[in-house]
């Protein structure tokens, strides 16, 4: 589930609540979700750790106890709460500290967890090779017409490749695609500089906005807020630009959503068939 904007909110709301606490038990309920790294720890050498800090970085959760850490990639799924009534059999991990229980869930076992330290980040896959974070500085028009600029993949291929943008999801890479009137499928070298200029311009409106909704939202720390998205899961749905039908297509085994009105090919004719001629 957690998207970048939800990582954001839930890193914000978890660092109210968890510095300085110590680490008193940890329980393992579901194994699959951690990966072990050679010269990687063992999850018992975390008792007695102080909660320093919780980084980000692209889709990853960094939280730092001195010089260990605990990196989870929450993936699709994965979800955090410190509601201490969640059911054991309905949790991946436990984490109790002192004042406070941190639990991490994952029904479909894709996320991954990692007791570590920073000398082997580097065996974390996709952890040392994202691209330019979305929300940071470094993130500048100039910086994204740099790596789209003679990019032949779709622009929403493009737009996931976490490798030169960290990170777009599938919700918010049609967002994105949405907000800017580009059809999923048109490749980048097809795009003019005004569109790529649109394009991250709605990379940035979107994202901040999306997290201003979600802070306000207040919705509990699991719970997957998206009744803001515009086209994300909502086909068969008016567009809410033009009320044409919007439509679901494959972009590389990934759904798409989109408006087939406001994001055209290049050159496509299109007619609707949902309205009477
Ligand atoms: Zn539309």
């Amino acid at each position: 589930m957690p998207e970048l904007p939800d990582l954001v909110v839930i890193r914000e709301r978890l660092l109210k609540e968890l510095p300085g606490e110590i680490i008193q038990e940890i329980e393992i309920l579901d194994p699959l979700v951690v990966r072990n790294l050679s010269g990687g720890k063992s999850e018992t050498s975390f008792i007695g750790s102080i909660f320093e800090s919780l980084e980000r970085t692209g889709p990853f959760l960094n939280f730092k106890f001195g010089s260990k850490n605990i990196v989870i990639h929450p993936m699709l799924a994965g979800k955090f709460s410190l509601d201490p009534k969640y059911k054991k059999k309905d949790l991946a991990i436990r984490i109790k500290f002192q004042n406070k229980i941190l639990n991490y869930a994952d029904d479909v076992h894709m996320g991954k967890v990692y007791f570590t330290e920073p000398e082997y980040f580097s065996q974390i896959p996709k952890f040392t090779d994202q691209g330019v974070d979305l929300l940071s500085e470094n993130f500048t028009q100039e910086e994204f017409l740099k790596r789209i600029e003679k990019n032949r993949q779709q622009t929403r291929v493009f737009l996931m490749d976490q490798t030169k943008l960290s990170a777009l999801g599938n919700a918010y890479a049609d967002e994105v695609l949405f907000d800017s009137k580009i059809h999923p499928k048109t490749p980048c070298n097809k795009l003019s500089e005004e569109e790529k200029i649109q394009l991250y311009q709605s990379i940035k409106s979107v994202l901040n906005d999306s997290i201003d909704y979600i802070r306000k939202k207040q919705a509990p720390l699991d719970f997957k807020v998206r009744d803001h998205v515009k086209v994300r899961n909502r086909k068969n749905e008016p567009c809410p630009r033009c009320g044409t039908t919007i439509r679901r297509a494959n972009v590389l085994g990934h759904d798409s959503f989109f408006c087939p009105n406001c994001q055209r090919v290049p050159g496509e004719q299109f007619i609707d068939w949902n309205k009477t001629l």
